[in-house]
């Protein structure tokens, strides 16, 4: 399985992805909004987009479908209960459904809500699996909920689902915002040396040749898998002096997630 990641250098900072069967050369697009560029990388590879994926119903994930299907005759695929916000759905996606790529390319949909309620991650059937998160988790941080989402959700998404995929699971989300989300980490665990490395190497790093992250390491530096650091629900009582002595993770998580909303 080839992962071609492709950034967009728009305002919004996202990437887009090509899975691709190296055996055929059939590739899927993940939330081609800049569909020109992901038309140019298929081209120049010789590889051809049959399937589009949409993680999930946002403009800057779904505004370069109709384009990418004018051009490729692609099926699009998206959560089973998305085709009220996204046009032209072919195949509604559940739990458990495995999407072809080629021969040999196996995804697995994931039904992940809390960014939105109708988002899907998949995940490769592959000797060391990728995740493809769009906005549900990204490096470093996590979703925000507050066009069509719950914090709620998204807490039972990263505990029941994403917290138990593999370690070596690589990590493929929908926007580059690695940086600020490990400024955001360090502003509520300072004594996390691992987040202090990883932004002096991604500080300026070129989101053309990003970085990719495993689970394991997002473990170490995401605050959103950081729910039972003392230091997280010290600095987490500092605004909000209610919080109870031993809080459980659900809470932790709400509230990091209200904090971030105004970072
Ligand atoms: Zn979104
Ligand atoms: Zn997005």
């Amino acid at each position: 399985m080839i992962v071609e990641q492709i950034w967009t250098g728009n305002s919004y900072r996202n990437f887009n992805y090509l899975i691709v069967c190296p055996e055929t050369g059939e590739a899927l697009a993940v939330d081609p909004l800049d569909h020109q560029k992901c038309l140019a990388a298929a081209k120049e590879h010789g590889w051809k987009i049959t399937q589009i994926l949409n993680t999930h119903e946002h403009g800057d994930h779904t505004g370069g479908n109709a384009a990418m299907i004018a051009a490729t005759g692609a099926k699009l695929l998206a959560h089973k209960n998305a085709g009220r916000r996204i046009a032209g759905i072919d195949r509604g996606l559940r739990a458990g459904d495995i999407i072809q790529v080629g021969k040999s390319v196996e995804l697995e949909a994931l039904d992940t809500p809390g960014h939105t309620m109708s988002h899907v991650c998949v995940l490769s059937h592959t000797d060391t699996p990728a995740l493809l998160c769009g906005d549900t988790l990204f490096n470093a941080g996590a979703g925000n909920c507050h066009n069509g989402g719950h914090p709620n959700e998204l807490y039972k998404t990263f505990a029941d689902q994403l917290f138990k995929l593999p370690d070596d699971t690589l990590v493929y989300p929908g926007h580059d915002y690695i940086a600020n989300n490990l400024r955001f980490t360090l502003a509520h665990e300072p004594d996390n040396k691992n987040a202090e490395q990883m932004l002096a190497r991604v500080r300026d790093q070129d989101p053309s040749r990003a970085m990719v992250t495993t689970l394991a390491l997002e473990k170490e530096i995401n605050t959103f898998f950081r729910l039972r650091s003392p230091t997280v629900i010290a600095k987490l009582r500092e605004a909000f002096p209610d919080l109870p002595d031993d809080p459980d993770a659900k809470t932790v998580f709400v509230k990091l997630r209200e904090l971030r909303n105004k970072w």
